[in-house]
């Protein structure tokens, strides 16, 4: 579902992201590791478009993902479809502050998807009820804990029905006691089959529920492997450097 051939990025001058070769297939839950300002936010921006990069191909959906100088002159071809299909949920929650949760969930299905109010409320109950917040719908984010505006901002996300779920740091921001029940729903989702990539420094979680770990190291991909290989046998001598600090 996610196709990526190396790829380079630049910050100006900065090469953020250097011959990057990575494959997501469907189902799979890539997790992403690595050093502060490695440049792992920056790669999957650039997986739902909201980074540009200057080579290499990257494919999301059988769509090819625009370059920067493509974007540059108006073809952004592609882009639309692949956004429609890939959500993402960052540190910080994002949720409109002046709406309640059900009007959170159910304004991108009635905007872009053209459904129907009562359509995108049921629709946004089934998915607060999944996330459990079903008795929160008419609260407004401000009246919920950090926690549960994560756990609404994933049902939002989720109710653009997309194939792939992106998440940077989801639990990062939040206070200790919180950060289970958001990756209870993403461990949730994980065993329903959706393709997702996290990146996360909760590595328990990593180690249960992702298929696959990379480590980014200065914008590069050094080290690629199942749970089991990459915390039990790392091969590469920054991993275990940067797992002896985080274990
Ligand atoms: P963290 O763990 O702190 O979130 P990260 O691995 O997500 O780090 P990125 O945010 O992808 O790192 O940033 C990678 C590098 O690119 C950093 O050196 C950062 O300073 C730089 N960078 C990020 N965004 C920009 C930008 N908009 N313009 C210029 N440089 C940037
Ligand atoms: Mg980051």
């Amino acid at each position: 579902i996610v196709q990526i051939n190396q790829l380079n990025k630049f910050y100006g001058n900065f090469h953020v992201l250097k011959e990057v070769d990575l494959t997501v297939t469907r189902g799979e839950v890539l997790v992403i590791v690595g050093a502060s300002g490695s440049g792992k936010s920056t790669l999957i921006r650039c997986v739902n478009g909201l980074e540009e990069y200057q080579s290499g191909t990257l494919e999301v959906d059988g769509f090819l993902m625009p370059r920067a100088e493509e974007r540059e002159f108006g073809e952004v071809k592609g882009l639309r479809e692949i956004r429609r299909g890939v959500g993402m949920v960052f540190q910080q929650f994002n949720l409109f502050p002046h709406m309640t949760v059900l009007q959170n969930i159910t304004l991108g299905p009635m905007r872009v998807r053209r459904k129907s109010r009562a359509e995108a409320e049921e629709n946004a109950m089934r998915l607060l009820d999944r996330v459990g917040l079903r008795d929160q719908a008419l609260k407004y984010p401000g009246a919920l804990s950090g926690g549960q505006q994560q756990r609404v901002a994933i049902a939002r996300s989720l109710a653009m029905e997309p194939h792939l779920m992106l998440f940077d740091e989801p639990t990062s921001a939040l206070d200790p006691e919180m950060v289970g029940e958001v990756l209870d729903v993403m461990r949730e989702l994980a065993r329903e089959g959706m393709t997702m990539m996290i990146v996360t420094h909760e590595m328990g979680f990593a180690r249960e529920v992702g298929d696959r770990v990379i480590y980014v190291d200065q914008g590069r991909i050094t080290e690629s492997g199942t749970p089991a290989e990459f915390f039990d046998n790392p091969k590469n001598e920054r991993t275990r450097t940067f797992l002896s600090r985080v274990l």
